[in-house]
């Protein structure tokens, strides 16, 4: 992908469906969102792992009015911060699918999808409430 830095991983990997993150090769620390130096360490070498897209809602807000570029999503949209225990507890950005109501804890499973804004397709996350 053009235009893209440390992050670029991410973004490839989420294209075809996976979650990847890095992890400091030095001190084990995950990162996100992505440096080119640990900031805990000061390493400069990251391993990047492929995640379960599994964690706990940490936060969530309701949009009720569309904005520049989410439209397409209808309204109101839920947008979630989700953390990962299995990447250090690491917190993603995402849309939750469906109509449920979000709870702080909760857990949620998510899947890539692609949003159209813009004129170009840009990898996401769509957050589902596992049962
Ligand atoms: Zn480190």
């Amino acid at each position: 992908m053009k235009g893209l830095g440390a992050d670029k991983r991410y973004w490839e990997a989420l294209s075809d469906g996976r979650l990847e993150l890095p992890q400091c090769a030095a001190c084990g620390r995950w990162r996100w969102p992505a440096p080119f130096r640990c900031g805990d360490c000061g390493g400069w070498d990251f391993n990047w792992q492929t995640v379960e897209m599994r964690g706990e809602i940490y936060s969530w807000t309701r949009t009720w009015h569309p904005f520049e570029g989410t439209e397409h999503l209808g309204s109101p949209f839920v947008t979630l911060s989700v953390a990962l225990p299995r990447a250090g507890g690491v917190r993603l950005m995402g849309l939750l699918d469906g109509e449920v109501e979000p709870a702080i804890g909760a857990i949620v499973t998510g899947k890539g999808a692609v949003s159209h804004v813009y004129g170009r397709d840009i990898p996401a996350i769509r957050w589902q409430v596992s049962q």
